[in-house]
């Protein structure tokens, strides 16, 4: 079949693009989105087209030849709540709400691969294009999946991308084992007696025991856990109901941790437990801690990584090409699909200059759709080569 002129197809990214960045819609409301991308993958003639999986996810077949393995492509469609600086024509028109993490590009990437693929085959077997909402909350593919995903269109192994700041367009990372980390949440509620900032002695204040276990919080990492294992615990609000001249009865105290394994974030809440209840029970004072579980850590499958720097070596320059020297500790929703099939993520360059993810003047590199959406077509056609 004939090929597509790869700047033809890269004007075409950069329209649907702009108009996904025009339009950005939170988490699990991406309707327009959705509606979007899946217009799109109808006009290309894919042979299913499925919405509102999961809620407002999109999944597109494309099958071609006679072979029974199947793998998945994946973007994410949903924007921040963050207000937009940016003077650029294709800012955002939705108040309030942006495409801060580049999830316009990642969208306009695979819908690109999914016109190339769907034009020019040359592979043997099925490509799943997996649309996801919701990215931003850790929700939406398990959504997904509860929809019954793996079992509606199957798929033996799966692939994703983000955009990377700091990074230079043109360049490509990825790692095997741990890439991204766990994301838990806490809270813990400290309880005592307010009063009279001139009478401390008369009731069981709060502020000073929160300030004390803010500080005992700093030993879980630093002497509770192995020093091989990356983990860390942030506290990132301590909120009382004292005022100017009145002893707080309440503190709450907020945060955020971080792990690699399942092992160390049960290992953290296990210590945190302990240290809450030491701490509070030293300034006579209540504690109670809740704990939530947000993103799942993401590892790569060994074998794929390798597959990935292969199908690399089609869209990069040879020099372009690097090992992730750390793994980060942000996390990615991508992760929730490894429950199920073995898969990797990767990591493309939006230029040295780039804001950084979450910015209010974020903007994704155009320059790099075409090495996003030419990544998948080369590893669907090398992990479907024809005659495999
Ligand atoms: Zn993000
Ligand atoms: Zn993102």
């Amino acid at each position: 079949m004939a090929e597509l002129d790869p700047e033809t197809l890269k004007r075409e990214m950069t329209a649907w693009r702009h108009d996904l960045h025009a339009h950005p819609e939170f988490g699990f409301e991406e309707k327009r989105t959705a509606a979007f991308v899946a217009a799109k993958l109808r006009e290309f003639g894919l042979d299913d087209v499925s919405e509102g999986v999961g809620g407002t996810g999109v999944v597109g077949t494309l099958k071609r030849g006679s072979g029974n393995r199947a793998i998945a492509l994946r973007a994410d469609m949903d924007a921040l709540r963050i207000t937009e600086q940016s003077t650029a024509p294709y800012r955002s028109g939705n108040a309030g709400v942006m495409h801060a993490c580049g999830h316009d590009g990642h969208t306009a990437m695979l819908l690109g691969a999914a016109k190339r693929l769907a034009c020019e085959g040359g592979f043997d077997g099925t490509v799943r294009f997996i649309f996801q909402p919701a990215e931003e909350w850790g929700r939406g593919a398990l959504a997904m999946l509860d929809d019954g995903l793996m079992q509606r269109f199957p798929f033996d192994e799966i692939f994703g991308l983000h955009n990377m700041p700091g990074l230079a367009v043109g360049h490509f990372e990825t790692r095997a084992g741990p890439v991204m980390s766990a994301e838990d949440n806490f809270e813990i509620v400290l309880r005592g007696i307010g009063g009279h900032a001139a009478r401390p002695h008369s009731g069981n204040e709060t502020l000073v025991a929160a300030c004390a276990l803010v500080t005992n919080l700093q030993t879980i990492v630093s002497r509770r856990l192995s020093p091989a294992d990356i983990a860390v615990v942030s506290v990132t609000e301590l909120i009382t109901d004292g005022t100017r001249n009145a002893l707080p009865g309440l503190a709450r105290i907020l945060g955020d941790a971080r792990s690699f394994r399942p092992e160390v974030s049960a290992e953290i809440e296990r210590q945190m437990r302990i240290i809450a209840e030491g701490t509070a029970t030293a300034y006579n004072v209540s504690a109670e801690v809740s704990y939530t579980r947000e993103f799942v850590p993401l590892r790569n499958d060994a074998e794929l990584v390798d597959a990935a720097f292969v199908a690399a070596k089609n869209v990069f320059e040879p020099d372009n090409i690097a090992v992730a020297r750390e793994p980060m500790t942000g996390s990615e929703d991508f992760a929730r699909f490894l429950d199920d099939v073995p898969g990797c993520f990767v990591f493309l360059g939006n230029g040295e200059a780039s804001a950084p993810l979450h910015n209010s003047s974020y903007d994704f590199n155009d320059d790099g759709l075409l090495f996003g959406a030419s990544f998948h077509v080369a590893i669907a056609r090398q992990r479907l080569a024809t005659g495999r």
